[in-house]
């Protein structure tokens, strides 16, 4: 019999480069089929983090260089105090929104771009595609999520952002089929993006268990430079946000820097050869 907890390889945090807030766990307006969410029958779940929870956040990290504060959700955007919190991180360090697009229109854009100009930090994008084909894109995410997220692109990059795209490597296609499809659909509605901002993450059905143990010195997950703050506590990544196995700690004044990669999620991350939530930011002076 196989023992995959004693196999299980330890993942120690180096530094807190990435902070993860996750403004809410429970609202979105879609409903993708490879989300890592449970979402709750009922669409009313008033589960978002209140702004005294980010402010202490910001406070016990002072220390720390972060370098981007990412916020997610399930939809981050759907936050009732969304502007107020954008721009107190904002204030500390570059912000990532990790969303699905569909709040981004041509005043949000235009807001968002005058908010980036009264600060010294970079707001930055990632939009979620599932496939370059609109069909194939909305069977995977929701009915008309494609025209939402091309939309959410032609605004943004009309006030001079330069989105990220993450897209789930669903249908297990070869990776330069994708990207070469991706870039010429950007480029026929204008944004001629850098091939570093398209992230492809390998799918992986956390169902099946790989019999191979991974090769501990090429891990490179979201667990080695980044924690999650939510409302229930500060946990490993995004994918064990509010699960026990995640669990780091109540707060930044003390959580753990260590990490079992004992779940199925972590053979997602380890079949990946780089972070499927983090961005390099790198790329964006490539
Ligand atoms: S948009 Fe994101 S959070 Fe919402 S259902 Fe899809 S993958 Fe999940
Ligand atoms: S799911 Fe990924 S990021 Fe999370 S603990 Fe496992 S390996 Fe680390």
């Amino acid at each position: 019999m196989t023992t995959t907890i004693l196999k299980a390889p330890v993942c120690k945090m180096q530094n807190l480069d990435n902070l993860f807030i996750e403004m809410t766990a429970k609202n979105c307006n879609q409903r993708c089929k490879h989300c890592y969410i449970d979402f709750p029958i009922t669409k009313n779940v008033k589960d978002f983090i209140p702004m005294e929870f980010v402010q202490k956040a910001l406070k016990d990290t002072s220390d720390n260089i972060i370098k981007c504060i990412y916020l997610t959700g399930a939809e981050p955007m759907t936050h009732p105090d969304f502007n107020k919190i954008l721009r107190l991180c904002l204030a500390k360090t570059n912000v990532c929104i990790a969303t699905n697009g569909t709040f981004i229109n041509e005043k949000k854009a235009r807001f968002l771009r005058k908010v980036e100009d009264e600060s010294n930090n970079e707001i930055i994008f990632i939009l979620s595609l599932a496939h370059y084909e609109e069909n194939k894109n909305d069977n995977i995410r929701s009915r008309g999520s494609y025209r939402q997220v091309i939309h959410a692109i032609k605004h943004l990059t009309k006030y001079g952002f330069n989105p990220f795209l993450s897209i789930m490597n669903y249908y297990n296609e070869p990776t330069e089929i994708l990207n070469n499809n991706i870039k010429d659909i950007m480029n026929n509605i204008g944004y001629d993006i850098n091939k570093n901002c398209i992230q492809i993450n390998e799918y992986h059905d956390k169902s099946v268990i790989p019999d191979t143990t991974p090769d501990t010195k090429n891990i490179n997950c979201d667990c080695k430079n980044g924690r999650v703050l939510t409302t229930n506590g500060i946990y490993s990544c995004l994918f064990l946000a509010n699960d026990y196995r995640g669990r780091c700690g109540s707060d930044f004044t003390d959580y753990s820097k260590k990490t079992i990669l004992e779940t199925p999620y972590c053979n997602t991350c380890l079949k990946n050869s780089r972070q499927v939530f983090g961005i390099n930011l790198s790329n964006f002076t490539d």
